[in-house]
């Protein structure tokens, strides 16, 4: 369970995805933790949409790159800044002991708020991409707990083995999309559509595509919505400010 440091509450949310940390990306790590170094007292809410680490094998993973990561967001949350997470296709199988350790919750796959008090919908973005039937098949097979208990219960190298796998297998299918001439997939419109108005949602905000930017939606009723792409961190950084007034900014963040 986690406790919050009671604090004066700061308005204004952060919402990243995407960072795909790794040991191999040490100047991405060091972007993320300037970041939470600098947020307690700037930042209110912290959302982490997913893909923030670039392979998950299990909260018991003592990679030594990833003691830094840990120690920075426990001393960002002990410092009031609340921290949410929510899982991407890349680290789905982190868990309450992680989340307990950082101080961070854990949030569900859908989640519908009042940001800056517009009716907002966060979500990663990978189950919004219907197109992409084989994608979804291993969704559904990945986010059974059964399937997790499995892999979580295999030996802490035979994991990193199977993330190795599961990694190449999918640069290969991107591949080979492109060698056949078909787009990368991106999200399903109608998708889209269908979980706005579920949630009575103006602004839908997620990660996952790597295309970052801001499309009209005609929601049903002829209502006109908005969903709001993150941006991934290949070549830098990328927080969304969310303001008390409902607008937003991107905002670089550089090694
Ligand atoms: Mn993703």
């Amino acid at each position: 369970m986690v406790i919050h440091t009671p604090q004066a509450t700061v308005p204004h949310a952060f919402l990243m995805s995407d960072l795909h940390l790794d040991a191999g990306r040490p100047d991405l790590t060091g972007i993320f933790l300037h970041f939470l170094q600098e947020a307690p007292g700037r930042v209110g809410e912290l959302y982490l949409l997913g893909d923030i680490f670039e392979a998950w094998v299990g909260d018991d993973d003592d990679a030594p790159w990833l003691a830094p990561v840990i120690d920075a967001l426990r001393r960002a949350s002990d410092a009031g800044v609340r921290i949410h997470f929510q899982h991407g296709n890349r680290d789905f199988l982190l868990g309450e002991a992680f989340a307990a350790r950082t101080g961070m919750a854990l949030l569900p796959e859908v989640l519908s708020l009042e940001l800056g008090g517009v009716a907002t919908v966060l979500c990663h973005g990978d189950a919004l991409c219907t197109d992409d039937v084989d994608y979804q098949a291993f969704r559904n097979r990945s986010r059974d707990p059964a399937w997790q208990a499995q892999v979580l219960a295999m030996p802490l190298e035979a994991r990193r083995g199977l993330a190795r796998q599961l990694r190449q297998e999918s640069k290969d299918g991107q591949q080979q999309r492109l060698a056949e001439g078909q787009p990368l997939t991106d999200v399903n419109e109608t998708s889209v559509r269908q979980c706005m108005s579920d949630h009575g949602a103006a602004r839908l905000i997620h990660g996952h595509t790597h295309r970052p930017a801001v499309h009209r939606v005609t929601l049903v009723g002829g209502h006109v919505g908005e969903r709001v792409v993150l941006a991934d961190w290949r070549a830098e950084g990328e927080v969304l400010e969310v303001r008390p007034d409902g607008s937003f900014q991107r905002h670089p963040l550089k090694a």
